[in-house]
């Protein structure tokens, strides 16, 4: 089949968080094609990731084959190498995401199979999802046994240290001694302050720091990272491609990787960074891996068996972009039946 039209939307979101998710959230892609089958896929860059799709990347995909894995990565090829001079990561990687997601859509589509199966099948019937967010007691009440709780700088280092016990010992005593418990730090965290919150939290059993330095500082990164043992220092969700894994890797920067599909390049660059993950020994846990598109992922049987569930606070409101999204299930997720993701997007918010 061939591809007749790309179109990528700003969703009209109703709920958005602050500072640059207002306009540079999620994007949706819709590629069509001669053959009668249509698919999406999910990308970032907000609206100026629809213009790099709709003013530039269209033209090189519209007529182009779409039967097999290898053209989507032929495809992905073409749009980076297209897109270099502006490109090469940030919003140009992520708006390559949205398309590329679609294109496997609609491969899955026009094959009546899953994205899972067209990854070789399904190796995990169930994946274990973690709950981010600052509601403990509901993630306990759902089931979950994992949780991740953003944990930034931001009065004094004491005042942060002691919310931050306090955290911990709610946290472990509602989850229980077995949970894993996560921190994430959002780039806010100093080396003496990582340090100094290993020492305090010795007895807690926190499984991963995240995103503690700059991603730029693979130096300061890679001095930390044995230091701060047994906690692993986990990150990625800011860098794109495989390139960059590439130097995170030669640099041992991180204890763990965490790159977003639909951000890093799709499916198409999480396969590539999965492979270098595997040649370098490193654990892969995909940045909101719990979404659907990294559902396919994992349970095709790349990654960890952990999945990432972005859950908020109890009764929050929230946007459903996409439906037939599995809810978690005494914290695990189960991919749904249907071709392609097997799932549809919502046509109100469009
Ligand atoms: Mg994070």
């Amino acid at each position: 089949m061939r591809i007749t039209e790309v179109k990528a939307i700003y969703p009209r979101y109703r709920v958005l968080p602050a500072a640059w998710r207002q306009h540079f959230w999620q994007i949706a892609v819709r590629i069509d094609t001669d053959a009668g089958v249509s698919g999406w896929g999910y990308g970032g860059g907000g609206v100026a990731a629809v213009d790099v799709v709709n003013l530039h990347l269209r033209e090189l995909l519209v007529g182009r084959t779409l039967g097999s894995i290898e053209d989507i990565a032929d495809l992905w090829d073409a749009q980076y190498q297209a897109s270099l001079p502006y490109g090469r990561s940030g919003i140009a990687i992520m708006a390559i995401s949205g398309v590329d997601l679609a294109l496997w859509d609609v491969l899955g589509r026009a094959e009546g199979q899953r994205v899972c199966d067209l990854l070789g099948g399904q190796r995990r019937n169930t994946v274990r999802a973690y709950a981010t967010g600052p509601d403990s007691s509901w993630y306990r009440d759902l089931g979950f046994d994992a949780h991740k709780s953003s944990q930034t700088r931001q009065a004094s280092e004491e005042a942060d240290t002691e919310r931050i016990l306090e955290w911990a010992d709610a946290a472990r005593q509602t989850l229980g001694d077995e949970a894993l418990l996560m921190i994430d730090a959002y780039m806010s965290w100093t080396p003496e302050f990582a340090l100094s919150l290993t020492r305090q939290l010795s007895q807690h059993n926190i499984y991963w720091f995240e995103d503690v330095l700059l991603p730029d500082d693979l130096d300061g990164l890679a001095a930390l990272r044995p230091r701060i043992q047994p906690v692993l220092l986990a990150g990625g969700e800011h860098e794109f491609t495989a390139r960059d894994f590439t130097h995170i890797a030669r640099a041992h920067a991180l204890d763990l990787w965490q790159p977003d599909i639909t951000w890093c390049g799709g499916l198409t660059a999480a396969l590539r960074i999965a492979e270098l993950a595997q040649q370098y020994n490193v654990p892969l846990v995909p940045h909101r891996g719990g979404e659907i598109w990294g559902l396919h992922f994992l349970a095709a049987g790349y990654g960890e068996d952990l999945a990432e569930k972005v859950m908020g606070k109890r009764g929050a409101k929230r946007d459903e972009l996409w439906f037939g999204e599995p809810a978690s299930q005494d914290g695990c997720l189960i991919l749904p039946e249907g071709p392609g993701f097997g799932v549809e997007i919502n046509e109100e918010l469009l």
